[in-house]
C-alpha cells in the first residue's frame, strides 16, 4: 500500500488536502492523474447502469435537502456508530472495528493491543451526519445536514420519475454524487474518508420479484469489477450474516475486495422492501405508490439498492493494476488498467527534443489526436525515462517520433504491456489507436 500511495503522490493520482497549510487529516484530493480516472470510473458505471439499460434514468439531485428527510429515512435517530475509547492508548475505535476475542465483551485495541472491556468502557452511539446551517441566522429552524448518503434523492423523487418518465416496473434510477459522513475512524487513504462520492442505483420492482432481482444486481455489479480489470481472486461476495442487516433490510450482500490492509466492502447490494417508500409516505403525507395497470391496482414497489463508492472502486483499480515486473535486471513499475480506464491513453514523445523538425511533427501529432482521443505531449526527459513514467501511470501506448520519421512519415508505437514497437503511418495513426482502444 506505501508503494502505491507513494506513486500516487509522486505522479499525481492524490495528494493531501491543504498540504501546504500541513494538510487535513484523511482529506485528499484528486490530482491531474487521479481525476482523469476517477471521471472513468463514473463514465463507465454511467454507462453500464444508464446508457446501456432500458430500464434505467439517471438523476443529480442536491447535497441539500430538507431535514424532514433525514428524520423520515431514520438517519436523524439511528445513523449512528457505537464509539469507544481505548483506556491505555486513547485511540478511539468504531467497535465493530475492534479485534474480537472469543469472549464477546472483551475487544483488543488494534492501536495498542491492550484489552477492552466492553462493560466498563461502554460503547457510545455517536451520530455521523454533518450538520450545517442555512441563511445568515444560526438557530434551529437553520439546521440541515449535509447528505450522508445519495439515496434519498432518488426516494423523494419517485412520483416525479414516474410523471415524467412514465418508467413502468421493474425500473431503476441512478445517480452519482457526494456524500458526508463524520467518521469515528477515517483511514485507510481514500478508502474510509468524511466526505466521499456514491454511486447508488434504486431499483423499484413488484414485491414479489425482490429476490430474483437482488440476485440479479449482485451478479450484475460484481462483473462490471471484472469487467474493467479487478481479477477475479480479489473480489469476493459477502452475504451478511442476520444481526449484522440494518432493521429495514431483508437481505444485503456486500462485495469485497482484497486490499493489502485486508477484505473490504466496494459496494453493498441491499433489498430495503417497501420501507422507503413508506416512510416517505408517512413523513411527507403524499402517496408513494405505483399504478399497475395490468393488475389495475396501487402498489408499493420494493427496493434493489446497490450501494458503491466511487473512491473505493478507483483506490480498488489503482491497488489490482499495481505490478513490478523485472526486465533485464531492473524492475519495470507499471499500471496495467484496462483500456477503458487508463487515464492517458496514448503519449507523444520526440526522440529528440533538441530538433526542431522532430519536436514539430510530434506536435501535430498529439494536437491532431487529442481532439478524439485522452493523449499527452511529453518532451522533458530522454526516451528511457519518458517510456517508465508512463509505464508507471498506466498510459496505454508511447509514440515516438524519430529521425527516421521525418523520412517515411512513420512513427514506433510501444505498447504498455508486450513492451513490443511497431512501425505505423503517421496517416493511419489515429485509426490505428483508434482501432486497438475499441473495448472487446
Ligand atoms: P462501512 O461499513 O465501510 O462504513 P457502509 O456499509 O456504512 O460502509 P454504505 O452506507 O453501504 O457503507 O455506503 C455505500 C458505499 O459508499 C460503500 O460501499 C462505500 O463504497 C461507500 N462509502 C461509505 N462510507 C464511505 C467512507 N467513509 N469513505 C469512502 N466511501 C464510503
Amino acid at each position: 500500500m506505501d508503494k502505491i500511495l507513494s506513486l500516487c503522490k509522486r505522479r499525481g493520482f492524490i495528494f493531501q488536502s491543504s498540504e501546504i497549510y500541513g494538510g487535513l487529516a484523511n482529506t485528499w484530493d484528486y490530482g491531474p492523474l487521479g481525476a482523469e480516472l476517477k471521471r472513468n470510473v463514473k463514465n463507465l458505471w454511467w454507462k453500464s447502469v444508464i446508457q446501456e439499460r432500458m430500464d434505467m434514468v439517471g438523476l443529480d439531485c442536491a447535497i441539500l435537502m430538507h431535514p424532514q428527510v433525514w428524520k423520515a429515512s431514520g438517519h436523524v435517530d439511528g445513523f449512528t456508530d457505537p464509539l469507544v475509547d481505548c483506556k491505555e492508548c486513547k485511540s478511539r475505535y468504531r467497535t465493530d472495528h475492534l479485534t474480537a476475542t472469543p469472549d464477546p465483551n472483551i475487544k483488543i485495541c488494534p492501536s495498542c493491543n491492550s484489552k477492552i472491556d466492553l462493560r466498563v468502557s461502554v460503547p457510545r452511539l455517536f451520530n455521523l451526519m454533518m450538520k450545517t446551517s442555512l441563511g445568515p441566522v444560526e438557530d434551529a429552524g437553520s439546521i440541515t445536514y449535509l447528505r450522508p448518503e445519495t439515496a434519498q434523492g432518488i426516494f423523494v423523487n419517485f412520483l416525479n420519475i414516474l410523471d415524467t418518465t412514465r418508467k413502468k416496473l421493474p425500473f431503476g434510477v441512478a445517480q452519482i454524487g457526494k456524500a458526508f459522513r463524520n467518521e469515528i475512524t477515517p483511514g485507510n487513504s481514500t478508502f474510509r474518508t468524511r466526505e466521499f462520492e456514491q454511486m447508488e442505483i434504486e431499483y423499484f420492482v413488484k414485491p414479489e420479484e425482490d429476490e430474483r432481482w437482488y440476485k440479479s444486481w449482485i451478479e450484475e455489479r460484481f462483473n462490471w469489477y471484472i469487467n474493467y480489470g479487478i481479477k477475479k481472486e480479489n473480489l469476493r461476495i459477502r452475504p451478511h450474516e442476520k444481526d449484522e442487516l440494518a432493521h429495514y433490510a431483508k437481505a444485503c450482500s456486500d462485495i469485497e475486495y482484497n486490499f493489502p490492509f485486508g477484505w473490504s466492502e466496494l459496494e453493498g447490494i441491499a433489498n430495503r422492501a417497501d420501507f422507503d417508500l413508506k416512510q416517505h409516505e408517512q413523513f411527507s403525507g403524499k402517496e408513494m405508490l405505483y399504478f399497475d395497470s395490468q393488475e389495475n391496482k396501487k402498489i408499493r414497489p420494493h427496493i434493489i439498492e446497490p450501494s458503491g463508492g466511487v473512491d473505493r472502486a478507483t483506490l480498488a483499480f489503482l491497488v489490482d493494476a499495481y505490478h513490478e515486473e523485472k526486465v533485464k535486471e531492473e524492475t519495470r513499475v507499471v499500471l496495467k488498467f484496462s483500456k477503458e480506464l487508463a487515464p492517458i491513453k496514448a503519449a507523444i514523445l520526440p526522440l529528440l527534443k533538441n530538433r526542431p523538425q522532430l519536436v514539430g511533427v510530434a506536435k501535430d501529432i498529439a494536437e491532431d489526436l487529442m481532439k478524439d482521443i485522452r493523449v499527452v505531449y511529453d518532451d522533458t526527459a530522454a526516451i528511457g525515462k519518458l517510456y517508465r513514467r508512463q509505464d508507471e501511470v498506466g498510459t496505454l501506448y508511447c509514440v515516438t517520433v524519430d529521425v527516421q520519421s521525418l523520412e517515411d512519415s512513420k512513427v514506433t508505437v510501444r505498447d504498455r504491456d508486450t513492451m513490443l514497437q511497431e512501425r505505423v503511418e503517421i496517416s493511419g495513426l489515429k485509426e490505428y489507436l483508434l482501432d486497438k482502444l475499441k473495448s472487446e
